[in-house]
């Protein structure tokens, strides 16, 4: 029967990351719990019903957002609303606060977090795309020890990632861009959620006029976020004319590999067509910014 109220499970509140860990291995039906935004609404609908939950928002310091000289390093329980705001992140890599101020409205803002929203890997969610655009990591704690992801081995298809068994994701680290490195996130909103039907993020970078840098990645069309590599290829080495974004945003829409996704809301074609005029606005930001 639909009732909008989940099944029954037991509730843990673990005090550290080995605890959470510990927790999550001990007991193949558990799942963390981060904001909620993502995983209640799916255990009221009983598409997913666990055992037990492991709530991770009372970690001290999992929220923390620190800036290096390597880069920003992102604690899991970060919320968007945190991300959008952080002084270090609108300093270091603006287009991440960006994207994290496009994502839902001020609840969701409020709540879901960093590490949920990768661990859930929804296809039309923002950050996988430009976490992927941008070369990030993910810091992985679990049963073995701990390990980092880069984000093009991390998501994996549609709502999978490379999370194995009682693995928790504790951070994202996001590199440095070199001087000269312009970057540029771009979506087309569902206008009830504010997920992406489609999205693009570009990295660019320039030098003496030519671009010696690029990263050019597609959301919402395919399960996992699409590097197009192809379209890198043509810009590195150009002068990023008006021309070779075009060409580049062509060559990212025929490289897609795999049937589009389609739903009620969008074809698949129309993904495509999105992701072609997103991926050229992207490309034209950046390059703008570089
Ligand atoms: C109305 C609405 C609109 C939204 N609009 C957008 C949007 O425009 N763009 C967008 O990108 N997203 C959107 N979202 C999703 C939102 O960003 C969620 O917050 C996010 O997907 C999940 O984050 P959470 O912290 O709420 O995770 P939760 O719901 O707590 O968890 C989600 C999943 O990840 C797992 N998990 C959580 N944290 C971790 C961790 N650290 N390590 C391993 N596994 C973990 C959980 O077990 C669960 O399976 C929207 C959500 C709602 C409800």
């Amino acid at each position: 029967m639909y009732t909008m109220r989940p099944g029954e499970f037991t509730y843990h509140r673990p005090a550290t990351v080995d605890e959470a860990v510990a927790l999550l291995a001990g007991d193949g039906e558990a799942r963390p719990l981060a904001g909620g935004h993502s995983l209640l609404p799916i255990m009221k609908l009983r598409l997913v019903e666990p055992a037990a939950l492991v709530d991770i928002g009372r970690i001290p310091g999992l929220d923390a957002i620190e800036v290096g000289s390597d880069g920003l390093r992102i604690g899991a329980m970060a919320t968007h609303a945190a991300v959008a705001g952080s002084a270090a992140v609108l300093a270091t890599c603006p287009v991440l606060a960006e994207t994290a101020a496009q994502i839902g409205d001020h609840q969701v803002r409020n709540r879901g977090t960093i590490g949920g929203s990768v661990a859930h890997a929804d296809p039309g969610a923002d950050y996988p795309t430009v976490l992927t655009a941008l070369g990030a990591t993910m810091l992985v704690a679990g049963p073995g020890g701990e390990r980092e992801t880069a984000a093009d081995d991390f998501f994996r298809g549609v709502f999978s990632t490379a999370l194995g068994a009682g693995e928790l994701v504790t951070a994202v680290r996001v590199p440095a861009t070199q001087s000269g490195t312009g970057a540029a996130y771009s979506k087309k909103k569902h206008p009830a959620s504010g997920y992406a039907v489609a999205g693009a993020a570009a990295v660019v970078t320039l030098a003496n006029g030519s671009c010696t840098a690029a990263r050019l990645v597609l959301g919402g069309v395919t399960g996992a976020p699409a590097r197009a590599t192809a379209a890198e290829t043509l810009l590195i080495g150009s002068s990023a004319s008006a021309e070779t974004i075009a060409a580049a945003a062509q060559a990212a829409a025929e490289s897609l590999v795999g049937e589009p996704l389609g739903d009620s809301y969008a074809s698949g074609e129309y993904r495509v067509h999105l992701a072609t005029v997103l991926a050229g606005r992207a490309l034209a930001a950046a390059i703008e910014r570089a």
